[in-house]
This record gives C-alpha cells, structure tokens and sequence, in this order.
C-alpha cells in the first residue's frame, strides 16, 4: 500500500468512527479487503414520505477525499433508481465539479437522504422523475426487513 493510500486510509477510518456516534447512518463493509468501498445505511428524512424507511447505498470511495464516490442506491425507495450511479450536483464521481475536497462522508449521505424528498427539480441521472405516494410507501415498508450480503440487516438496525 502506497503513502497516499495509508493517508487517505487515516481519514476514512476517522470517519468511521465519527458515523458510529451520528443515529441516522450506519457504514458497512462488503469487502474486508477493500477499505474504500462503503456500504451504508441510513434513515429516510423526517416529516416525508420516507419516514421510518432505512436505505442502503454503496459509496466507491477510490479517488475520495480529493473527488467524490461513486454514489449508487441499493434498495428500492420510490426516489432513486436502484444500482445506477446517481449523479448529484459536486457530491458525486460523474458530476465532480464543485465537490470540495474533505467533504465529510455523512454529510454526502445526509445530502442523499434529504434529497429523496426533493419536489421538484428531480437531479439528475439516478433520481426517479416523479414520486409516486403508494410507492414510496410500498418501499418504505419493504425497506426495513431489507437485507444486504454486507451485513446490513434492516430489521435490527437503528433499534
Ligand atoms: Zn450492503
């Protein structure tokens, strides 16, 4: 492993000890061998639809802090498209600019969380056009007995 690479080791291991203490996301591993691919759950954002959902996304954090993952959502929420990179605006790999470098890991899944409920302007690549209630809703059930080959188990999670 290269210097560079231990370096940016340092910053995601801090920052996974700082997700530990925040309640609404929880990082997982799928690769033990691969610190730099996140697996993370986190809860759909208050007084919407979403609420009481928990949604799994999977970060590529290759080029990370210096440019953004690739961000991809892996269960169905009414809001994204599953396992298609989501472009968001200077958050994510396939639309970087504007991404400041440092950009907190849970501050981009925040961002991913908020904008589920987003009215209009539905972004870009990834985002689902037009919200469907009785989708989100159907999903939003779904979504806490979701299970991940990472580990995650929404069942127990966030009780
Ligand atoms: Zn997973």
């Amino acid at each position: 492993m290269t210097n560079v690479e231990q370096t940016r080791m340092k910053i995601l291991a801090k920052q996974f000890g700082d997700m530990k203490k925040n309640h609404n996301m929880i990082a997982f591993f799928p690769d033990k061998m691969n610190p730099f691919n996140w697996h993370i759950s986190f809860k759909g954002p208050v007084d919407s639809d979403f609420q009481g959902g928990i949604y799994h996304c999977q970060l590529k954090l290759t080029n990370y802090p210096d440019k953004p993952p690739e961000i991809k959502i892996m269960n169905e929420s009414g809001a994204y498209h599953v396992n298609q990179a989501l472009c968001i605006h200077g958050l994510s790999a396939n639309n970087p600019q504007d991404w400041t470098p440092g950009t907190q890991i849970s501050t981009i899944v925040e961002a991913l969380s908020m904008y589920m409920n987003l009215r209009t302007d539905r972004g870009g690549l990834g985002f689902i056009k037009v919200l469907n209630q009785e989708a989100i809703k159907k999903h939003r059930d779904a979504s806490i007995k979701f299970k991940c080959s990472c580990g995650a188990d929404h069942s127990t999670l966030f009780k």
